[in-house]
C-alpha cells in the first residue's frame, strides 16, 4: 500500500540522467516511478558501452569544467555536485572498478556498460523505484496531468513533481526521438534548435574515392581550423573517410567549431597535414628528388610516405596542374583544404546541441513556467566534446534535478 503522505515523483526517461535523479529521490524516501517509451531502460548507455563507456575525464577540474564552453556557467552548480572524482567513487559503489586511460579518460575496467547498468537498476529497484517500460509520455491534459500511453491504453498521472529526462535526438532508434520539442514549445518553453554534435560532415566524394576508400582511416594527420576571430586550433589524431563525408574522433573534436562556422557562412574549411612528421621544406626536398620513370603515386609513396587513402585524397582534391607542380603539391600535402557545408544527420551524431534553454529554468533546473517540472540530461541546451563530458554532464544534471525536486517538495 502507498503511504499518501510520502511525495510521489514521476521521472520520464530512464537514461543516465533520469536514473541518477531516481537514485537521489528514492534514497531520500520519495516514491519514484520511471516511465520509458522503450522496452528496456538505458539503451543509449549500453551503446556507449560498445566504445568502452568513457564515464568522465581525470584532467584538472578547472580544465574539465571549461570543456562545457558557453554553458559552463549554467552547468557549474550541477558539476560541482557531481565532479569527476565523485562520479568515479559513485561508480565504485556499484561494484564496478574504473581506470584512467592514457588519454586521461576514465572507463570501467570491463570497458562495457551492461554490468554497471544491471547493478544500478538492481539497486534502484531495491530502493523502491518502480520502472514502467513501454510507457510513452505524450504531454499534459487540460488539468496538468501527465498523459502516458502504454500497451493497454492511456493513463493520466498527477505526481507531486515531474522530471523530464528524455535525451537529445541522436540515435532515435534507442528512444531519444525528441518528440518532446513540440510538447514543450506548445507550453511556451524556449527550445534552442537541435543540431548534430560530435558528428561527421557531408562531402560529395567522387564515386572512385567512395567505392575504393569509404571506411578508410586517415591515421596520424593534423587538422587545423581557423575560426572567425582568426584563431587557429590545431590537433593531431585520426579521422575516417566515410562514404558520405568525413567522420571520426578528430572531426568530432572540431565539429562544434565547424558547425558554428557553417551556421554563419554556409560553409567551413579545415586544413589537413598529411605528413605531420615532416616540415614543408622536407616534403619539398623529398618531392624534388629525381623521380626517373616512376609514377607520381610511387614517388609520393617512396619519398614522402604518402599512399593509400592519403594519396587518393590528393588526387581527389587537387587539379592535374596542382599535382604536377612540386611547390604546390608540397604545400597541399602540408595543408590540404577540405570544405564542408553541412553536418551528417542528427540521427547519426553522438550527441545533440541545442535543447531546453537555461533561460526557462531556475537554479534547480525547474521550469519557471511550469513549477514542479524539472529537466535533466541531454535534452538541456548544452554540448560538450567526447571524453566522458557528456555522461558526466547527464549524471550531474540528473543529480541536480533530483536535489531540486527535494528542495521544492520541502518548500511546497
Ligand atoms: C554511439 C554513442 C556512444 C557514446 N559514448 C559515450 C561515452 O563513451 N561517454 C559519454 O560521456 N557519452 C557517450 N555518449 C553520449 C551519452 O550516451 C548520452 O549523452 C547520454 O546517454 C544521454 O543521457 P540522457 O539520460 O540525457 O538521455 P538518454 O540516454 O537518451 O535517455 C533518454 C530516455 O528517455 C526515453 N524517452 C524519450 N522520449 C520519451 C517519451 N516521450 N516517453 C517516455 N520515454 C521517453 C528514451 O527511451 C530513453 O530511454 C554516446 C552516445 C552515442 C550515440
Amino acid at each position: 500500500m502507498t503511504d499518501n503522505t510520502i511525495p510521489h515523483v514521476a521521472i520520464i526517461g530512464g537514461g543516465p540522467s533520469g536514473l541518477m535523479a531516481a537514485e537521489v529521490l528514492s534514497f531520500a524516501g520519495v516514491h519514484v516511478d520511471i516511465y520509458d517509451a522503450m522496452p528496456s531502460l538505458g539503451r543509449k548507455l549500453l551503446l556507449a558501452g560498445i566504445g568502452g563507456l568513457n564515464i568522465t575525464h581525470s584532467e584538472a577540474y578547472g580544465l574539465f569544467c571549461a570543456r562545457y564552453g558557453k554553458r559552463q556557467t549554467d552547468l557549474q552548480k550541477s558539476l560541482d555536485r557531481l565532479p569527476p572524482d565523485d562520479l568515479r567513487s559513485w561508480v565504485h559503489t556499484l561494484g564496478i572498478e574504473t581506470f584512467i586511460g592514457s588519454s586521461g579518460r576514465v572507463f570501467p575496467k570491463q570497458m562495457k556498460a551492461a554490468p554497471l547498468l544491471r547493478a544500478w537498476l538492481h539497486r534502484l529497484r531495491d530502493a523502491g523505484v518502480r520502472m514502467h517500460v513501454r510507457h510513452r509520455w505524450i504531454g499534459w491534459d487540460a488539468e496538468g496531468a501527465l498523459r502516458i500511453i502504454n500497451p493497454s491504453g492511456e493513463t493520466l498521472i498527477k505526481p507531486d513533481a515531474t522530471i523530464l529526462a528524455l535525451g537529445g535526438a541522436s540515435w532515435p532508434q534507442l528512444g531519444s526521438d525528441a518528440a518532446w520539442v513540440a510538447l514543450l514549445q506548445a507550453r511556451a518553453i524556449k527550445v534552442t534548435p537541435l543540431q548534430s554534435a560530435n558528428c561527421g560532415f557531408n562531402v560529395a566524394w567522387s564515386p572512385h574515392l567512395r567505392e575504393k576508400f569509404a571506411g578508410a582511416p586517415l591515421k596520424s594527420v593534423t587538422l587545423s581550423f581557423i575560426n572567425d576571430q582568426g584563431i587557429t586550433d590545431q590537433r593531431h589524431g585520426e579521422m575516417v573517410i566515410g562514404a558520405k563525408g568525413v567522420e571520426g574522433s578528430l572531426i568530432y573534436a572540431f565539429s562544434q567549431q565547424l558547425r558554428e562556422q557553417i551556421n554563419v557562412h554556409g560553409k567551413a574549411t579545415f586544413l589537413l597535414d598529411l605528413a605531420p612528421g615532416r616540415t614543408t621544406e622536407r616534403v619539398l626536398a623529398d618531392l624534388t628528388q629525381p623521380r626517373g620513370s616512376r609514377s607520381l603515386s610511387k614517388h609520393l609513396h617512396n619519398r614522402v610516405g604518402i599512399s593509400g587513402v592519403k594519396a587518393a585524397l590528393l588526387y581527389e582534391l587537387l587539379s592535374k596542374e596542382q599535382l604536377a607542380d612540386t611547390l604546390t603539391l608540397a604545400a597541399k600535402i602540408k595543408a590540404l583544404p577540405i570544405t564542408v557545408h553541412e553536418t551528417r544527420p542528427l540521427a547519426e551524431a553522438i550527441s545533440t546541441a541545442g535543447g531546453v534553454s537555461f533561460t526557462n529554468l531556475d537554479q534547480n533546473l525547474m521550469l519557471t513556467h511550469l513549477p514542479g517540472v524539472f529537466i535533466a540530461g541531454e535534452m538541456l541546451d548544452w554540448e560538450a566534446p567526447t571524453g566522458g563530458y557528456l555522461l558526466n554532464g547527464c549524471f550531474a544534471t540528473g543529480m541536480s534535478a533530483g536535489l531540486g525536486v527535494l528542495d521544492w517538495l520541502s518548500r511546497d
